[in-house]
């Protein structure tokens, strides 16, 4: 079963916010994906720059020390050919500066078997130099290989400035130690080559043996990096499992930059070559860029998570809001629909929005019928201005509620009385009266008996006359009217003759008897709608004739006599007739002519009364003169 709380809730609230949450992560997630892409664009460029430049400057080393070879190799082969007699030597020493014709070479150098300066490109006395100390000079002279040696960096003996050697071993002719040709190149030669590139603030060119000895390096101002021996660094531990060319990422040991490079080994010399670019350098426009972008998409994110949150919680209070209202809805119409009174709620245009079952009860249609009828329908007549008044001025906001009685038409019972309490309802957005609610209940039983307790209340139990009360409201009534009319108002006061002899002769319930029957005649002779006959007190009755003057007290009164006689009830006690009689005092005034008030027209009477009973009674007497009775005249 569904509860009315649970009823109209759904789980929107919690797929908007899923939704946002979604689109949030997804842009975050997209653009940091695309961040992580671009870095690896820009490192691959970069990989490709120091490959390229890895390939120009492997091409260029090896072109370097091609053409240092062929010298060497030339100028070893004249020597072992020629031998180093000094005829040979004199040729030589002119020979060797011809040779030296490109930048590359720095210098060419000749030594015998002892060390000894035999011939060289340099211009200075060097009858007393030697170089059998030199590394590249014990090295050739303890081996008998032949190939081209190309040593590490060294200083200068001659010009003080580094440079690498290449050397080779001259043979006698019988194959022993003759001496040493050796070529020298300026480390700056290669410097000022790498130089030309550029490789960012922080990149460098290296130029290195096999053996892990830095030969050049480009952005080496005081010569710090010359000679340096990195065999231990991490790029030469493995150095014959790894590949002859192959992109590097490494932690400088010589300036701890982080760096990219490219190396590659020379396939012809025991040398490769090193191109790299800091790795902070290749990637600073992309930080630049990537922060901005990032600022921008988080600070996207931010609002759309602002908006998104929000848009989430107006859904979420909407929601409840609804449900609220539709929990109130389900209890007004339990309260309404189990009420044995009938509710009703009103349009504006007085249509009837709903009605409760019970107006079946009420009215006699049901609900069905009634809705969107007017609610103004079956409403007598009379009370149709009062009622349409009342809801009028709810509508208006001049009243908040309303209750009155009406009488309603009923499909079968033909009319009742109905009791409304209205109320007016507002609408709940905007606070403006959208109608009005009523409460109608049925009160025919109700207004039957209150209309049966007032009736009760003033009449006389015995006789079903006027009582007292009834008499003097009325009395004062007419008196005021006659004034207003400047009519004449007539009283007839009628006490029956020795009554109490005829209670203690016949009984008191025969007494009983004979004033009822009295009481019928009197109500009778008041014949014209405005007369009224009334029960004064005991035996004593009262006639008001409005608009009366002295001729019709006399007519009344004759009736009333002619009447009693024409009953003829037996009344031993009263002589000489011997039958019930009343004797008649009637008085008439004309208010309009006097200033005072109805009890002066009473008071006349009571005297007048008096007047026939002393007079003898069964007679009538007007205020202040005797009227015989016609019968007794006659
Ligand atoms: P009078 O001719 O002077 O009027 O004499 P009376 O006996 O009629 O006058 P009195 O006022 O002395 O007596 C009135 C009697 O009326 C007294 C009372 O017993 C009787 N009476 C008053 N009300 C009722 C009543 O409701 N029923 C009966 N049976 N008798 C009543
Ligand atoms: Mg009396
Ligand atoms: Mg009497």
């Amino acid at each position: 079963m569904v509860t009315s709380r649970e009823f109209g809730k759904t789980r929107l609230p919690l797929w908007a916010a899923g939704f946002v949450g979604l689109i949030c992560v997804t842009i975050l997630g997209l653009s940091a994906w695309r961040e992580w892409e671009a870095r690896n664009v820009d490192l691959r460029n970069a990989e490709i720059d120091v490959t390229n430049l890895a390939h120009s400057l492997i091409q260029h080393a090896d072109d370097t020390f091609e053409l240092v070879d062929t010298l060497l190799v030339g100028l070893v082969h004249r020597l072992e050919l020629d031998g180093t007699g000094p005829d040979t030597i004199t040729k030589l020493q002119a020979y060797l500066p011809t040779r030296k014709s490109s930048d590359r070479i720095r210098g060419i150098f000749v030594y015998d078997a002892t060390g000894r300066w035999l011939a060289t490109t340099e211009r200075l006395d060097f009858s007393k130099l030697n170089n059998s100390d030199r590394e590249y000079f014990q090295r050739h002279r303890d081996s008998t290989e032949t190939g081209t040696l190309i040593g590490p960096p060294i200083k200068s003996r001659s010009g003080g400035q580094w440079i690498i050697t290449a050397s080779r071993r001259i043979n006698d002719p019988d194959g022993g130690f003759a001496g040493v040709a050796l070529l020298t190149i300026d480390v700056s030669y290669f410097v000022k080559f790498y130089e030309r590139f550029d490789l960012g603030p922080n990149g460098s060119a290296s130029l290195l043996n096999n053996g892990g000895i830095m030969l050049a390096r480009s952005r080496d101002e005081s010569d710090a990096f010359i000679g340096r021996d990195l065999s231990n660094a991490p790029l030469f531990k493995g150095w014959k499992s790894r590949p002859a060319e192959a992109v590097y990422y490494f932690k400088s040991p010589l300036d701890g930059v982080q760096r990219l490079s490219y190396y590659q080994r020379s396939s012809r010399y025991p040398l490769m070559v090193l191109a790299s670019k800091s790795q902070d350098d290749v990637l600073a426009p992309w930080r630049r860029a990537a922060a901005t972008r990032i600022t921008f998409v988080v600070g996207l994110v931010l609002l759309i998570a602002v908006i998104g949150s929000y848009l989430v919680r107006q859904l979420w209070q909407r929601q409840r809001m609804a449900q609220a209202l539709v929990a109130k809805e389900a209890n007004f119409r339990l309260l309404a629909e189990q009420s044995s009174d009938m509710v009703t709620r009103i349009g504006l245009d007085n249509r009837l929005l709903y009605v409760s079952p019970s107006c079946v009860r009420i009215t006699g249609w049901t609900a069905e019928e009634l809705l969107n009828t007017s609610a103004l329908a079956g409403i007598h007549a009379d009370d149709m201005e009062r009622v349409a008044q009342a809801i009028t001025a709810l509508k208006n906001g001049e009243a908040e509620e309303a209750r009155f009685v009406y009488r309603q038409r009923h499909r079968e019972k033909g009319e009742i009385w109905a009791e409304a309490a209205l109320h007016v309802t507002v609408a709940s957005d905007s606070g403006a009266i959208d109608g009005v609610v009523a409460v109608v209940r049925d009160m025919t039983e109700q207004k039957d008996l209150q209309d049966k307790l007032a009736s009760l209340a003033r009449t006389d139990g015995l006789t079903g006359l006027a009582n007292r009360r009834a008499f003097d409201e009325r009395l004062a009534d007419e008196w005021a009217r006659a004034r207003r009319d400047g009519t004449q108002l007539s009283l007839l006061l009628i006490d029956v003759d020795h009554f109490k002899k005829f209670n203690d002769h016949y009984g008191h319930l025969a007494g009983d008897g004979c004033l009822r029957a009295l009481g019928r005649i009197l109500s009778t002779q008041a014949r014209r709608p405005a007369d009224l006959a009334a029960r004064y007190g005991g035996e004593e009755f009262a006639v008001l004739l409005p608009n009366t003057g002295p001729d019709g007290c006399v007519e009344v009164a004759e009736a009333v006599r002619q009447a009693l006689h024409d009953l003829a009830m037996l009344h031993a006690q009263n002589p000489p007739s011997r039958l019930v009689t009343v004797s008649v005092g009637a008085a008439t005034g004309l208010p309009s002519l006097t200033s005072t008030d109805f009890s002066t027209l009473v008071a006349a009477a009571d005297r007048a009364l008096y007047a026939a009973k002393d007079s003898g009674r069964d007679r009538l007497v007007m205020s202040g003169q005797v009227v015989p009775w016609p019968a007794k005249t006659a």
